[in-house]
């Protein structure tokens, strides 16, 4: 089938539109700009508004709409930053498809497709629209979508029901080359379009800690700012004022921009780690591939580079070029070092022989045939396949031209012959023969993949060891995961010996491998004590890849699992993070990933886990921040109040730091860079997570040095000037300047403010430095004065208010200190 021409295909896309079913419908930028008014901080923002307004305060009504506003967009910015990366995300993962264009095999992006393309679709392949088989080998298709049927179907062109493939179907095994008759919302699919799912938008499991701890935040906030309000009235304070204080205050204490900045940060990781390589496809990932405790990982293309040559012969007979040469699609790695033993004679030889039928290789047989007729109308079964596989096949072996009976004395010799070259890391096929008749070659060919029983009584013709080395980067990066508390699992189809040869070339440790068989044998009690020493295991199948990751995270394991057949996508659904590869990988199992890999590489899911431990770590001090600087804005309230003395701070100034100085250091904060040390430390438990180790003591220590220090400089003032204004704003520079300082502070949880090397970030100084320049104009500059209720202040004011806020990182360092060395003993 010739296929159409680029130019036919052009025509009918415009015609017919493009291969894509009708999405949902986005949110327009203008209800995404309204969607930020809805939460309850904004409501009582409007309320403060209101009460101001009343009041026939205009600049602060003015003022509050403003910060509403600037509220509002800030939201906005974030939301349509994080929705355009995912869009784009989605776009970068999009399904691909092969199709025939002027006669030649094109990769097409699956919306291209058009009504009579020609295209070809394999095991592992999600079918891109309704067609009609043309050609087919040991086709079988799983409809579960459409039909509920779970159990894969054959498929082939001579049957008449069952020619059709259907659009998001997925093919089980064989290959098929098909003539398309629908696309888009003309398929089968497309009309049933209350099936179609879209990507599901979940919160996190973070995010569904901080709204919980948002709750709680709230109502202890509420409890506070009423004790504020009542105490205040009971003293005699001005009603509405009070009222006013209490509400800004709930509104600057309650952290309800940290749902809004974790989301960014997830997002932001994303598109870092889509830099790196590695295609997040759900966002809650970012946060478990911080917390893994294992990584499983395939070998050959992942841990090795899937580039093979033959580096050793063993041959007892000429037949082991023809055979590693008719046996061959040129499909693989394998296969493309295999066609290389062709020499002239070889070629000769080939040139004789016409494929009738083939039975696939498959990851469980591990073996592939074909039956050829030469020129003189002789039939022959022709296999190769993993040594031992074909070996336990083989009845007789050829050599010099004889063909002899396998006693066990030669059957040993060359299952140590297949150890030796086996040890040197290559991985070893054997080719084996026999006649057969005519007869048995059309079964074959009717029965296509349903055949696998005539792979027996073989003439063994000989070895051959193809050497696949290990990617430069993959043993700096098995230490790497060592170093950080990660195992490292190899899980591969190839021999125990050469799976233990690459294991140590690549720094995988321990000598034990375990097998496929040997699982088999296993209990669940013994497999259960087994996973905990076993780091490599050969011959496996994938349904022992099921049983590896069940069982591991049985044992609290975070597990990371990679695959890339159609088989695999069990284990990567029940991983904890399934890893999909972008290039060898199938569309079954990118669908059932939580990450793609685009160059299928190890070393990009070590980075990917090192990215998630840098976000996770940028969550947590950001967190940190906001909390504490909350908690000093309510304690230096609350103190006032129980010591009886005027309130240091006006509304409208608490809200002014709510949107300065606790937005934007808090976004820089989670623009952190991620620096190798976080990979000399061990996982963060999953469920422990983000309020372990001494973070909740940081934050309440640090929250109410703020809120103390604030004060200090309000009493210190007030009691040498007599002055209210000034000491409340020398207050009101104190809490910006802590915090800025203290979001410094915030980078590191065990060093100190210069040592944890603040020029790192300099989102982070510049935020601190806008911040401060603000707070500058806002006490210095007259217009601003009026409405932000501020003087300027003296150099006298200055230096007290420099004092106070020395005294939090000298005193957080002593303490540092002290716990260190109290965690040293
Ligand atoms: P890993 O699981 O490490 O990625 P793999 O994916 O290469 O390894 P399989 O593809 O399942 O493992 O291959 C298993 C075995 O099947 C190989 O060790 C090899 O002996 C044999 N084999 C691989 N490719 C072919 C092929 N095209 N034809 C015949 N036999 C093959």
């Amino acid at each position: 089938m010739e296929g159409l021409t680029a130019k036919e295909a052009e025509k009918r896309l415009a015609k017919y539109g493009k291969n894509v079913l009708e999405q949902r419908k986005k949110k327009s930028p203008v209800m995404l700009f309204l969607g930020q008014f809805k939460d309850v901080m904004t409501i009582v923002l409007f309320a403060c508004t209101g009460i101001s307004a009343f009041m026939q305060d205009w600049v602060e009504a003015i003022v509050m709409v403003g910060i509403v506003i600037i509220n509002a967009a800030l939201g906005f910015v974030q939301e349509f930053r994080t929705e355009k990366t995912i869009e784009a995300l989605r776009s970068m993962t999009a399904m691909h498809a092969k199709v025939k264009r002027d006669g030649k095999i094109k990769d097409i992006k699956a919306e291209e497709i058009v009504p009579g393309d020609v295209l070809l679709v394999k095991s592992g392949d999600i079918i891109p629209a309704d067609g009609r088989i043309a050609e087919s080998v040991g086709f079988t298709v799983d409809e579960a979508l459409l039909t509920g049927e779970s159990a894969a179907v054959e498929k082939s062109e001579l049957s008449k029901e069952d020619c059709n493939v259907y659009s998001g179907t997925m093919v089980f095994s064989g290959s098929a080359t098909v003539e398309v008759t629908q696309t888009g919302m003309n398929t089968k699919m497309g009309k049933i379009s209350g099936m179609i799912q879209d990507v599901q938008e979940e919160s996190t499991p973070l995010q569904k800690k901080l709204a919980k701890m948002g709750t709680y935040i709230i109502f202890a906030c509420g409890l506070i700012c009423t004790i504020v309000v009542v105490t205040g009235l009971l003293r005699g304070e001005e009603p509405v004022g009070m009222l006013l204080t209490g509400i800004s205050l709930a509104v600057a204490a309650v952290p309800e921009g940290l749902p809004a900045i974790v989301t960014i940060s997830l997002a932001l990781g994303v598109q870092r780690m889509a830099s790196k390589n590695a295609l997040v496809r759900r966002l809650p990932a970012v946060e478990t591939l911080g917390s893994t405790t294992v990584i499983c990982s395939d070998k050959t293309g992942t841990l090795t580079q899937n580039k093979m040559s033959v580096r050793e012969v063993y041959s007892l007979s000429e037949y082991l070029p023809l055979i590693c040469v008719l046996c061959n699609n040129l499909a693989d790695a394998t296969e493309k070092a295999l066609y290389e033993l062709k020499d002239d004679k070889t070629e000769k030889s080939a040139a004789e022989y016409e494929r009738v039928a083939e039975i696939p290789f498959d990851s469980k047989r591990k073996c592939m045939s074909v039956a050829v007729k030469n020129n003189n109308g002789e039939c022959f079964l022709m296999t190769k396949g993993g040594a031992d596989v074909v070996l336990a096949k083989a009845t007789h072996y050829a050599e010099n031209g004889k063909i002899k009976r396998l006693d066990s004395i030669t059957r040993k010799n060359l299952q140590r012959q297949n150890e030796i070259m086996a040890s040197k890391a290559l991985r070893v096929l054997a080719a084996a023969y026999k006649k057969i008749s005519a007869q048995d070659a059309e079964k074959v060919r009717v029965l296509k993949g349903k055949s696998g029983n005539v792979e027996n009584t073989l003439i063994f013709v000989g070895f051959a060891g193809l050497m696949d080395p290990p990617r430069e980067e993959v043993p700096s990066a098995v230490k790497m995961c060592s170093d950080a508390g990660i195992r490292t699992i190899m899980i591969t189809g190839d021999h125990k010996v050469t799976a233990a040869a690459i294991a140590k070339e690549v720094n995988i440790s321990g000598n034990d491998v375990l097998t496929g068989d040997e699982i088999n044998a296993m209990n669940d009690a013994e497999f259960s004590a087994a996973v905990d020493k076993i780091n490599v295991y050969a011959r496996v199948q994938p349904e022992h890849k099921l049983r590896i990751v069940k069982t591991l995270k049985k044992k609290n394991n975070i597990v990371a699992m990679t695959g890339d057949g159609v088989n695999d996508a069990p284990a990567i659904k029940e991983a904890n993070i399934g890893v999909a590869m972008g290039m060898n990988g199938t569309d079954v199992t990118r669908e059932a990933s939580d990450m793609v890999l685009v160059d299928d590489n190890f070393a990009t899911i070590v980075e990917a886990v090192k990215q998630g431990r840098g976000i996770y770590g940028n969550i947590r001090k950001f967190i940190r921040y906001m909390l504490a600087c909350n908690l000093g804005e309510v304690v230096t309230m609350f103190a006032a109040v129980l010591l009886g003395l005027p309130m240091p701070l006006y509304p409208i100034q608490i809200l002014w730091v709510n949107l300065v100085t606790d937005g934007l250091p808090g976004i820089a904060l989670g623009l952190d860079p991620v620096n190798d040390d976080i990979m000399k430390q061990k996982p963060v438990s999953a469920d422990k997570g983000l309020f372990s180790g001494r973070l909740p003591f940081l934050i309440i220590f640090r929250g109410i040095l703020i809120g103390l220090c604030t004060l200090g400089a309000f009493v210190a003032i007030n009691f040498t000037t007599g002055n209210t204004e000034l000491a409340g704003t020398s207050a009101f520079l104190t809490l910006v300047l802590t915090q800025i300082v203290h979001s410094l502070e915030c980078r590191s949880e065990t060093k100190g403010i210069f040592k944890s090397g603040i020029r790192e970030n300099l989102w982070l100084l510049s935020a601190g430095a806008f911040s401060l320049l603000l707070m500058l104009a806002v006490i210095y500059l007259p217009v601003l004065q009026g409405i932000f209720r501020t003087v300027s202040l003296g150099y006298e004011q200055l230096a007290v208010v420099a004092c106070f806020t020395a005294i939090g990182p000298i005193l957080g360092g002593l303490v540092n200190e002290i716990i260190f060395l109290a965690e040293k003993k």
